[in-house]
Formats: structure tokens, sequence, C-alpha cells
């Protein structure tokens, strides 16, 4: 059992610095104070002096498992291993997994295939997020089950044939979830208007990933977050729109906020640093993520939202593939293998570029990748603070530290990061996972298995 006094940091919240000493034993913080007595011999120490201790990372949205059916050039390169090492050797703690059913499997039967795979894999702690396809009375019945279970979260993916002629279950099914406090997590791009661009421009000869961006127009996002939107409106559910990308889709949400709905918009890290030229570059294929990454100014709309609020919380959406599987020269607009790795470098890029250029503050910091997503998710104050009673999920974090992201430095087995040989300035040193440490001198020294499926309570609203 750990036994951890963490001496002289800097303690980092949402809402506040200071200085402080944090004790930990077992699994949970038990003290904070001005020079804690040593309580036995046993206790380890580690001096913090000049180095920030902030709350362990939380990133609600990756991909780290497949059903058997899917074929084995569109299957993520992780699993909840070596996502797990990704995600601890970057600061991040706790994972929330899109976990797709397997062929006419229900929500709960979804839960219980993938927890069992979890508590043989993974390392850091894991929200199970079911997908519904295809729903039926059966699915729809287990809803408030999940629920029962400790997962408070459903993912609906907007863009499918299947939402398109079924969306009146959909609503049915956002309806339950709300009825059992639940999370609604949502991909919204329309699906008619993907399909129909998409046909046109191959049929002109325009189906190369170049002209990627252009396929999946910032109208069929628009569209969709403004269906969301009314979904929201009609049951009074909560909905949290998944890796929003365009300025204009963030104003439809920032305009449902305006008027009270528990409308919360996820931020992505590759929307905030790239546009749409990297399509244009030798291995621009790299890039293919969905939605599509747009022009500046959306970058500067989404950066506002950052600042003011309006964007709640941000997530990687690691979709880790190879780049043979990326740059596979098959592949067009219509033939995609989305999504990209970048678990191990958010935080730190984040610091780097938002923290230390003035953009927003530590705090603010904590509260994108921490503490508002624990609230979101049904985890608050067990994870994304730093009180006593919490679960020890710390990072103790040197600000100044200046490291160059290396392919070879990559847990993700996709092999590659795309900001290869880009420096950033503050990393983890220390990853403490429910008291353990976990992540030390650049290296993971935990055992697969040790992470656990988290059991959930119902969703916080956030204020807008
Ligand atoms: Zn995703």
């Amino acid at each position: 059992m750990s036994n951890i006094i963490l001496r002289n940091g800097s303690i980092v919240t949402d809402t506040k610095q200071y200085k402080a000493d944090i004790r930990i034993v077992g699994e949970k913080i038990t003290e904070i104070g001005f020079k804690l007595k040593k309580s036995e011999d046993k206790e380890q120490e580690i001096d913090a002096k000049g180095l920030l201790i902030l709350p362990g990372g939380i990133d609600p949205h990756v991909h780290l498992s497949l059903p058997d059916y899917v074929p084995k050039e569109f299957r993520w390169s992780d699993d909840f291993e070596s996502g797990s090492k990704a995600a601890l050797a970057g600061g991040i703690t706790t994972l929330g997994c899109i976990s797709v059913p397997d062929q006419e499997e229900t929500p709960l039967g979804t839960l219980e295939r993938e927890s069992k795979t979890i508590q043989k894999e993974a390392i850091a702690d894991i929200m199970i997020h079911p997908v519904l396809f295809n729903l039926t009375e059966e699915k729809l019945a287990e809803i408030p089950q999940l629920a029962e279970k400790g997962c408070s979260t459903i993912k609906i993916f907007m863009v499918t044939d299947d939402f398109d002629a079924n969306s009146g279950d959909y609503l049915k099914a956002i309806q339950a979830a709300k009825d059992a406090n639940m999370l609604s997590m949502i991909h919204c791009e329309d699906n008619t208007i993907i399909k129909e661009t998409s046909e046109k421009m191959i049929a002109e000869g325009k189906g190369s990933l170049k002209n990627y961006a252009d396929s999946r127009p910032v109208i069929s996002e628009v569209v969709a977050t403004q269906k969301a939107v009314e979904m929201c409106e009609e049951t009074g559910a909560p909905i949290y729109v998944v890796h929003l990308s365009s300025k204009g889709a963030l104003q439809v949400c920032e305009e449902a906020q305006k008027r009270s709905l528990p409308v919360y918009v996820e931020g992505r890290p590759i929307f905030l640093y790239l546009t749409r030229e990297e399509y244009l570059k030798p291995e621009g294929a790299l890039y293919v993520v969905q939605p599509p990454l747009r022009e500046k100014s959306d970058v500067k709309a989404l950066w506002k939202g950052v600042q003011q609020g309006s964007i709640h919380t941000i997530a990687t959406d690691h979709a880790p593939h190879t780049r043979e599987q990326k740059l596979n020269p098959d592949l067009n607009i219509s033939k995609l293998v989305p999504g990209i790795n970048e678990l191990q470098v958010m935080l730190p890029m984040l610091h780097s570029k938002a923290v230390l250029k003035g953009k927003i503050t530590l705090e603010k910091f904590v509260e994108l990748t921490s503490t508002n997503v624990a609230k979101l998710f049904g985890l608050y104050p067990k994870k994304g603070a730093i009180q006593v009673g919490s679960d020890a999920d710390l990072v103790i974090w040197d600000p100044k530290e200046e490291r160059v992201i290396k392919d070879a430095d990559m847990h993700s087995q996709a092999g590659f990061s795309m900001y290869d040989g880009q420096k950033h300035t503050g990393w983890p040193q220390i990853t403490i996972r429910r008291g353990e440490i976990v992540y030390k001198d650049r290296k993971i020294i935990a055992q697969s298995g040790t992470g656990q499926v988290l059991q959930r309570g119902k969703t916080q609203t956030l204020s807008n």
C-alpha cells in the first residue's frame, strides 16, 4: 500500500494555485497542509520543489478497442495497455473509451465485454462509453440499467445511414439517458450532405485526399449540431458535442448556451493547432480526421471558445493508426482511415502552446483537461480534484522542462507522432494513479491490469 508525502510542490486546481504538502495513503489523498509530519518510517517522500502538482488529466474521448468483425486495415494500433502507457507518460490518468458494439450486441453486452478486456489490459482508469447502433426496444430499455451499473454515458454517431433513417429512436435514447442522469455524447456531422458531396466530387475526379476538407463541408457539421441542439431542447437532456471543429458549429452551441440549454462542447488539439492546408502536403493523408481540419478563422474561433468557456473540455479523440494504414494509396474521400494519435503529447503541447503563450491560465488548463471532465462524466470529486478523500491521481509537472517530441519516444503503437521534431515546454516527471507511481524517469513502471473500470455517478451540469 502506498504511503507517500509530496513536499514543497505548487498545487494547481481549477480555481487556485498554492504551496502545500500532500499525503497519500493507499489510493487516496488523506491530508493536505504545510510541513506535514512524517507518520512512519516506510513513508516515501518526494520533493516537488519548483514543480507543479496537477490533478491527473482525464481524456474522455479515446479509441482503444474494436469488436473482432472490424477488418485489419481499419483497426486501431493501440489497445488498453499501450493506450494507457501513452496517456500516463503524458500526465493523463483516466481515459474514456468509445466502445463499439459487436454485431447485434446490446449496450449491457458491450459494457460487460469491454470491462473484461480492460481488467486484463489497462493501466490508466477507464470509463466506458457504449456506442448505440441499430436501436431496438431491448437496447433502449437497457439505457437506465447502464447507469445502475455505473456507466453514465452513451455515444451516438449522427453521421450514419442508421441515424438518418431512425432519428426518432435516437431521440428516445437521449430522453432515456436524461431520465437516468446520463450524458449523451454526440458526433455531429450530417450524413446526407457528406455522402452527396463526396459522390459528386468523386464523379468529377476530385476524390483525392488532398480535397478531403471539401468533402465534409462546415455546413454538414452546422446542420447536425443544430439537430443535436434541437434534441437537447426537446428533451432537456444534457448533450456533449464531441470534437467540434468549426466556428459555425460553435456558434450554434453558444446560441444554445445563451438560452441556458445544457449543451457542452469538446475541443480537440488538432483543431486548435492545424488547418486544412495540411492535406496539400505530401503526407497530408496522415491528418485525415473526422470532421476535417478547417480554416484559420475556425481555429481562431475555437481558441476564443476555449478562453470564454463555450468549449468545456479538451480531448484527444486518440484514434491511432500506423503511417502505413494512413498513407495507403487506395484511400480516397469515400474510403477513409480516419483518426490520429495524440494521447502522450496533448497536455505538454497545451501547456506549451496555450499556458506559456498566455492564452489560458494554469487553472483553466486544469479545468479543461480534468475538473470539467470529471464533473460532466460523473467522477467529481473522486477524480478531477486535489482534495482530501479524492483519488490520488496526481501529476508532478515540470513547467520548465523542454523536450522534443520524437517518434521513438511514443508509447502508442501507431509508431509516430504528427508533431515529431517539435519542441515543447512543460512535461510530467512523475504520474501517480490511485496512489501508485506509474510513470517516472520517462518509464512506465506499472503492470497492465492495474487500471480499473470506473463506477460513475450522474452527470453534473456546468454553468455556461
Ligand atoms: Zn472519436
